[in-house]
């Protein structure tokens, strides 16, 4: 299927590596030569996102052809407004500050979200003004799917209807201590904004998708369509990460590998990730 507007929403904590590229071909191709394939730049964590990974990301992705079809939006420029939509939320009465650091939360956690952050306790729940120390925001999402009748599906390319599982999330963290905003309001707000028909990503953000759906439906947001693609794996059966050193493109590109090259080594990579389907198994 093509037609679709896409998007690569690479974070510039580091190099890339051949699991982006992998990433960036997926939206590329769904998004084909009738759609858009959009570049975002998810840079909210001022203490993670280095200028230097931002430059060399762009130049990778240059290099590779992968070209933006509309302008690079650049998280960090647009604060004011994720704030703004934030505080919609909070005018619906969804939102309380939450003042316990991260071991309070860890030591009271009611145990470990799908992307293995620890449910909040809900300790502060309930207290919906700002207190006059550092803070961060939470939905109450108890609330909020009470409010919609439940946790909202989403429809996975080749799957079909996926059921919804936000609660297993808890009151997730909306608005950050250091900058008011997060990732999950970020994303949602961004592929709302940019007219993203199908929502294309890594695997290993397949159950995120259950917080996304609920914000969109809150927000008044259109609801994309979702195509999560099978994570590579290195030799010992682990995701492919910048953290763990992943040989980078760059280090790639220097060894003498062309564009077209690494294009091909992404496609074989994916099409053999893609024999461990994204989502999840019954036992999952
Ligand atoms: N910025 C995220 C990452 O680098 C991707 C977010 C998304 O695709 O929703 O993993
Ligand atoms: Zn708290």
């Amino acid at each position: 299927m093509t037609g679709f507007h896409t998007r690569f929403a690479p974070s510039p904590t580091g190099f890339l590596h051949l699991g982006h590229v992998a990433s960036a071909f997926h939206a590329r191709e769904r998004a084909g030569t009738q759609g858009k394939f959009l570049i975002r730049i998810e840079d909210i964590d001022a203490q993670r996102c280095l200028p230097e990974f931002e430059a060399a990301l762009l130049d990778d992705l240059a290099w590779l052809s992968f070209v933006s079809d509309g302008v690079v939006l650049r998280q960090s420029d647009h604060l004011p407004y994720y704030r703004a939509t934030l505080e919609r939320l909070r005018d619906q009465g969804l939102l309380y500050a939450c003042t316990c650091s991260r071991a309070q939360v860890k030591a009271r956690a009611l145990g470990v979200a799908p992307d293995g952050s620890p449910v909040y306790g809900g300790r502060c729940r309930g207290r919906t003004q700002a207190p006059g120390q550092p803070h961060v925001w939470r939905l109450d999402m108890a609330a909020a799917l009470s409010r919609l009748g439940g946790s909202p599906s989403w429809r996975e390319i080749g799957q079909g209807a996926v059921a919804g599982r936000a609660a297993s999330f808890g009151d997730v963290v909306l608005g950050r201590r250091d900058n008011g905003v997060s990732y999950h309001l970020c994303v949602t707000c961004d592929d709302a904004r940019q007219g993203i028909t199908l929502v294309t990503r890594g695997a290993d953000l397949f159950e995120a998708t259950s917080v996304h759906r609920v914000l969109q439906e809150l927000l008044g947001f259109p609801e994309p369509l979702y195509a999560h693609h099978g994570l590579l794996l290195d030799e010992a059966g682990c995701k492919l990460s910048k953290r763990d050193g992943a040989e980078s493109l760059r280090a790639l590109r220097a060894k003498g590998l062309t564009a077209p090259e690494l294009i091909a080594l992404a496609r074989k990579a994916l099409d053999l990730a893609a024999l461990i389907p994204a989502g999840r198994s019954a036992d999952r």
